[in-house]
């Protein structure tokens, strides 16, 4: 019977007669016979395969075998004499699907570095650790719908082409077709772009089916060459109604718990391995996250905080100005030590759509920031009220013209509501401790960089 190896690993009793197939990591030969080490994909541990010289092809083919060869094998698992492994299997046929040239296959059995790694990305996902940052990331994407499906939230698919340009100036890819803009024209009738955020359709939703979320590829043009920029990435967005901010940062909190534990649960070979060779400690991190409460500040006394700081920072800071990411990192890596939620940031540098607080400086924003990264999450309460809401678009120069069915929300059956965008990148870089968000995604796209 055919089966994965993460199967055979854990659960293959001796005496099983299996089928495999997978890629040789290793060959080792010694006297009669030859150690092949496969892996599948399935797992971080390889499956451990004995192939004797009795074996027809054993002269002509097994011996020539090197590592990234596709291999199919037949034989009967036993219990393993050495350490190192629980089952072995002994096999009756090696059947070799697709050869590799060991000449020319770029990844040797040394360590290989990240930035070395990047070029070869067609190949990269076959080493130990890019493959458990597939297996993570796959496991979150699944608990993230876990998590708000169990809640009674409803996916929503928000548009990746988008004509609402509020949020993207000057971040938004465009996009057209060649043929209608050569005969002088917008596809869509107006300019088109990628979308920046899903937000403002999720607010469509969330205010007829209650709690909605969607979790989508999400494009920005910005020129940044940082450890947490891509130019795609995917993001998380919920969108609550009948919900304040302080419902809003219950729901962040609980999510991010929720998928730390999911993928300690789930995941914990590969997990070890982050732990071991990425970022000692890490588990130790997490589960310390899970069961504390995150701190929370006011902006505020964030820049208070910042202004009676000994440290000394690239960007000063003072009462209006944003917080760049030292100052983030500041804060939660130094001050607390823990995951940090800054609220009520001044209104004039957050969107207009972000609800005005009674002082009418601050508007119900939300930052979480953790250790390691910065800004990990960015929501705030939706400025419900018409009035209110026009005045902020007037005073940020939007068009309430285009938005007019943003501004319809608030005038049938407006409610207070609220969500948050989390990186979803970002999320997989703090679970697995990778420095670099490129190691994250499988085909990175940054400034002057997307080769396939
Ligand atoms: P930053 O200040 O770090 O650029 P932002 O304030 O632009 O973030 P938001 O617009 O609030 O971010 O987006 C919500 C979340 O999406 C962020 O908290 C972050 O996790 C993620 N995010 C934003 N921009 C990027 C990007 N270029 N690459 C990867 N993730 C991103
Ligand atoms: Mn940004």
């Amino acid at each position: 019977m055919k089966k994965k190896i993460a199967e055979i690993v854990k659960n293959g009793k001796a005496g099983e007669e299996l089928l495999v197939t997978g890629w040789l990591r290793t060959r080792r030969d010694t006297g009669s016979f030859s150690f092949l080490e496969i892996n599948d994909g399935s797992s971080l541990v390889n499956l451990q395969v004995i192939a004797e010289d009795s074996l027809a092809n054993y002269h002509d083919e097994i011996k020539k075998l090197g590592a990234g060869c596709a291999l199919s094998i037949s034989g009967v698992l036993q219990e393993s004499p050495a350490k190192g492994q629980r089952v072995e299997l002994v096999s009756s046929e090696v059947e070799v699907i697709g050869w590799a040239d060991p000449d020319e296959y770029p990844l040797q059995k040394k360590r290989h570095s990240f930035e070395f790694l990047r070029e070869i990305s067609h190949l990269r996902p076959r080493t130990n650790a890019l493959g458990c940052v597939t297996r993570v990331r796959s496991r979150l994407a699944y608990a993230v719908h876990t998590f708000f499906q169990e809640r009674g939230f409803f996916q929503v698919h928000t548009p990746v082409i988008t004509t609402s340009d509020c949020e993207g100036a000057g971040e938004m890819f465009s996009v057209s077709a060649e043929k209608r803009r050569t005969a002088g024209g917008d596809f869509f009738g107006k300019p088109a772009g990628l979308t920046v955020s899903g937000q403002l359709q999720a607010e469509v939703y969330a205010q007829a089916m209650g709690d909605v979320y969607t979790f989508g590829p999400t494009f920005r043009a910005e020129n940044s060459h940082t450890s947490r920029h891509l130019a795609e990435f995917w993001m998380i967005e919920p969108e609550l109604a009948f919900c304040d901010l302080a419902g809003n940062m219950k729901i962040a909190e609980e999510i991010l718990k929720y998928l730390l534990a999911d993928v300690l649960e789930h995941c914990q070979e590969d997990m070890d391995l982050f732990d071991k060779f990425i970022e000692k400690g890490l588990k130790k991190k997490l589960i310390s996250v899970i069961e504390n409460d995150f701190a929370h500040l006011t902006y505020t006394d964030a820049v208070e905080m910042l202004v009676q700081a000994k440290k000394k920072f690239e960007y000063p800071v003072k009462w209006g100005v944003d917080l760049q990411a030292e100052h983030e990192r500041y804060l939660t890596e130094e001050v607390y030590g823990k995951p940090l939620i800054v609220t009520d940031y001044p209104l004039r540098i957050k969107p207009f759509y972000m609800r005005v607080n009674d002082d009418r400086k601050t508007v119900a924003a939300m930052d979480v920031l953790v250790p390691g990264i910065g800004e990990i999450i960015g929501g705030s309460q939706r400025e419900e009220r018409y009035d209110v809401l026009l005045e902020r678009m007037q005073a940020t120069g939007i068009d309430p013209e285009e938005y007019g069915w943003y501004l319809d929300l608030r005038k049938f059956g407006t409610v207070p509501h609220a969500g948050f965008g989390l990186g979803f990148e970002r999320l997989v870089q703090y679970v697995t401790g990778m420095a670099n968000i490129r190691e994250v995604i499988p085909f990175p796209r940054t400034p002057g960089f997307a080769p396939c």
